[in-house]
């Protein structure tokens, strides 16, 4: 799952444009390229799963309304949480499994589940699922982020780090679990955690699968830490001021009141690194 603004983003969006318009192309067989498109109050959605009818619960139309009830209750709880709400409609690809595939797998060196770039895309399902559930809520972050500050490149321990904080929230999990926990303390018993600057790439796209998971995690990590240690209304407050300032360091200041390179090293003894 990935929020990029790398040249990733670049080959993705380039492949997008080159798509027959989905506008143009509204079918109802599903899974050839042909999108249904479905709008609500803050998103666009085009999707393409190959589902066997269009009415009925298992139909296309439920499936469709379901996942445009979950952005919409995702883009609220956004508001609450992060005080993030995106203006412009949010255009939102659910793409066949199959399809997905193909077209991006190529493009991450793990599995990806979805990514956002310059719109969400997510690999699909016969139903809404709670994998998909958390996947658009990860996502919707990357876009609200992007809708907030356009050219702002956010350092991908934030980017990612506040997605799965987001994602993981919204299905009621307020912290990281046992083994995540444990997972994390082994790393740093082993010297074998990422150094805050190495998790400040743009993305986590070009790391291994073992080393994405533990990028992801302990970025997510991070911000459960900044979140316990200093409340949830600091988190807010960080990413305002880095909105505002430009600038990781004040904003860490402002909101922390402390150094950007502190938070990260008292992170990393709270794991039990040196
Ligand atoms: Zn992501």
């Amino acid at each position: 799952m990935l929020g990029f603004g790398n040249r990733l983003a670049l080959v993705i969006v380039t492949g997008w444009l080159m798509m027959p318009s989905p506008a143009l192309a509204l079918g109802d067989s599903g899974a050839d390229g042909q999108f249904e498109r479905r709008d609500s109050f803050h998103f666009i959605l085009y999707q393409d799963v190959d589902l066997d009818e269009s009415s009925g619960l298992r139909g296309s139309r439920h499936f469709e309304q379901q996942i445009l009830q979950e952005l919409e209750g995702a883009y609220d709880r956004l508001d609450e949480l992060l005080n993030l709400r995106p203006e412009r409609k949010i255009n939102v690809y659910v793409w066949d499994a199959g399809i997905f595939a193909e077209r991006f797998q190529g493009l991450f060196r793990f599995p990806a589940a979805g990514f956002y770039g310059g719109a969400i895309h997510v690999r699909g399902d016969e139903r809404v699922t709670p994998a998909l559930i958390r996947v658009l809520h990860h996502e919707l972050v990357h876009a609200a982020f992007d809708a907030e500050a356009p050219r702002l490149e956010l350092p991908a321990w934030m980017n990612e780090g506040i997605a799965e904080w987001f994602e993981a929230r919204a299905v009621g999990k307020r912290t990281l679990s046992g083994r995540e926990r444990s997972i994390l303390a082994k790393a740093a018993r082993q010297g074998a955690l990422f150094s805050l600057d190495d998790l400040s790439a743009r993305s986590f796209g070009g790391f291994a699968p073992d080393a994405a998971a533990m990028a992801y995690l302990q970025s997510y990590g991070f911000i459960d830490y900044l979140v316990h240690a200093h409340g949830e209304r600091r988190l807010n407050q960080f990413w305002s001021a880095v909105v505002r300032s430009r600038s990781l360091e004040r904003a860490s200041r402002r909101a922390y009141r402390q150094d950007l390179g502190d938070l990260g090293k008292a992170y990393l003894r709270s794991l039990g690194a040196g």
